[in-house]
């Protein structure tokens, strides 16, 4: 589990240790709130870890298949983590496109890279891309380019690994209550509130069930899949 340690991540790693797995949780800067989690997790009884991992950092992500418990074989690899930093798609330069492709997709590629090989046989792979992956954004086109990328990416995995027995699935998120959202106006959030059918901005746990449902066998022919939790946001 990539980045579980707040945000989005953290309502996964609380679901999946709620659905019974134990949770090996990764971060990179937000160490405090990783490994108040991890006690929490503990405390319902549930074995729960943090592990350190700046996923544009090539030698970190390696160490990584090193961890015991990824040695001893990994039911369900949630890739999680992603930066958003809101540019101009017309002041963009190279350098901010390329930290931002390093983090979204490539860390996503060098995660799955390091620990594929511990992968059980039927392990569920889950993605978390955005819905801005497909309809691109104005303030965004580093970000909105890995997200696509990323989504294809994984498309392309689960057509390869499905004779293997393993699923791979993508959660297109909408606007979500995460810090991603903490620098909004009340009459920006009152505008994205506006926006979506559902009248109201998604929570962690709306993706975090959506990713349960995902890696349970109840959704055992569904590869390859991108699920839009957007509240009706956008419908492609
Ligand atoms: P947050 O900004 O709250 O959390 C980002 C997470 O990614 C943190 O756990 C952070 O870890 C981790 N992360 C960032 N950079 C790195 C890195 N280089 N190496 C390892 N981990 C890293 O965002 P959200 O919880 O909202 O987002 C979670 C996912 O959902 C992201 O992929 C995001 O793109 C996606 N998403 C979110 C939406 C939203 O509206 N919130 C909408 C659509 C998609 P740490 O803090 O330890 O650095």
């Amino acid at each position: 589990m990539t980045g579980g340690g707040r945000g989005i991540g953290a309502a996964i790693s609380r679901k999946l240790a709620e659905d019974g797995y134990r949770i090996l949780l990764t971060y990179s800067t937000s160490s405090k709130p990783a490994e108040l989690l991890v006690d929490d997790i503990r405390n319902s009884g549930i074995d729960a870890v943090a592990v350190n991992c700046d996923v544009t950092d090539a030698r970190e992500v390696a160490l990584l298949a090193t961890h015991p418990w990824v040695s001893e074989g990994i039911e369900v690899l949630v890739l999680n983590h992603g930066r958003y930093d809101r540019i101009d798609a017309k002041s963009l330069d190279y350098a901010h496109l390329r930290r931002t492709m390093s983090t979204n997709f490539e860390g996503s590629f060098l995660v799955w890279d390091s620990v594929k090989s511990s992968l059980n046989s039927e392990a569920r792979i889950c993605v978390i891309g955005s819905q801005l992956g497909t309809r691109g954004s104005p303030h965004g086109a580093d970000y909105s380019a890995s997200k696509a990328a990323l989504a294809l990416w994984a498309r392309s995995l689960a057509q390869a690994v499905g004779a293997d027995g393993k699923r791979v699935n993508i959660i297109a998120p909408g606007f979500v209550d995460t810090d991603i959202l903490a620098g909004d106006t009340p009459e920006k959030r009152a505008s994205r509130i506006e926006e979506v059918p559902l009248k109201r901005i998604g929570t962690p746990d709306d993706i975090a069930e959506a990713v349960s449902y995902l890696v349970s066998d109840e959704a055992n022919y569904i590869t390859g899949a991108v699920i839009h939790v957007n509240g009706g946001l956008y419908l492609p």
